[in-house]
């Protein structure tokens, strides 16, 4: 089972598919209308650790890759406590963080909390590309303009008086975030360090713009055994079921079978 929700578990997902593995990739339900997605899905939470443990045994997982976004700390934690208790072999698929290159300013922050304090108490005009969830802060800080992009509506809208909401699906292109920064005048971007190359679009553009970034800082999650390309877990999964099946193998010859 693949926990999923990024462009690299659908990836997995699909060179899956086209071997010999019962792949089923779980989502937590959050996206309305989700890309569609190359094998069977469940979607919605398991109910913690012990729901996560719980569905691992009864569907009799074998492998379980944990190819979810990197700042989605709970189900990480929660896949790495399931795994060791029912002796799950686990995998993470992570995306390696950006790193800045000359001409980028970036601030690091925890989170929105101090993004809204580093903003500083002026008026700016931010972009906002952090997710739905890490919005509300943001209403403390009423003096700004913000332009809010997301995959579904922001609901309920923020109490800010001056949002633009923009629905979009990535992936975002350079030439196209310049073009939305600068045709609303931003000055500061808000973002997490989510890596890959489907949302690069905006970070290079603020850097050919001149606009500093206020970036998220990545949470920890525990450290399991992990990989940063889809290639390198298939060739994990074929590995692991070679040793499982030479480990069958040595056991039927004890017994004499
Ligand atoms: P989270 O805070 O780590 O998880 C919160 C709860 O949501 C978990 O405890 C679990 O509920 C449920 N959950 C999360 N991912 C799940 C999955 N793949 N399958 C089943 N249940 C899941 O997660 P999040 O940051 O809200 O992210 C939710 C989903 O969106 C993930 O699939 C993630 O890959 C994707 N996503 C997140 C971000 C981001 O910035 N956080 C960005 C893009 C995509 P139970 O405890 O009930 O099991």
């Amino acid at each position: 089972m693949i926990l999923g929700g990024t462009t690299e578990a659908r990836e997995l997902g699909l060179a899956l598919s086209q071997r010999d593995f019962a792949t089923t990739i779980s989502l937590a339900g959050r996206t309305v209308a989700p890309a569609a997605q190359p094998v069977p899905v469940r979607r919605g939470g398991f109910g913690g650790v012990d729901g996560l443990a719980e569905f691992l045994r009864a569907d009799q997982v074998d492998f379980l890759i944990d190819a979810t976004h990197p700042y989605a700390q709970t189900i990480s934690a929660n896949a790495a406590a399931a795994a060791a208790r029912t002796n799950t072999p686990l995998l993470g698929l992570r995306r390696p963080p950006w790193t800045a290159v000359d001409g980028d300013a970036w601030i690091d922050v925890a989170g929105s909390e101090e993004a809204v304090r580093a903003l500083g108490s002026g008026s700016r005009r931010v972009f906002l590309a952090v997710g739905r969830q890490e919005l509300v802060p943001f209403n403390s800080a009423p003096q700004h303009h913000y332009v809010v992009r997301s995959v579904d509506p922001v609901e309920p809208p923020l109490a800010a008086p001056n949002v633009h909401y923009i629905l979009a699906r990535g992936p975002f292109t350079e030439n196209g975030d310049r073009a939305l920064l600068e045709s609303f005048a931003i000055d500061a971007v808000v973002a997490k360090n989510s890596g890959g190359e489907a949302t690069y679009g905006k970070i290079a553009a603020a850097r050919s713009l001149g606009i500093p970034v206020f970036m998220f800082k990545r949470p920890a999650v525990p450290e399991v055994p992990s990989v940063t390309t889809v290639a390198e877990a298939v060739a994990w999964l074929d590995h692991a079921v070679g040793l499982a099946a030479d480990s069958a193998e040595a056991r039927t010859v004890r017994r004499g079978v």
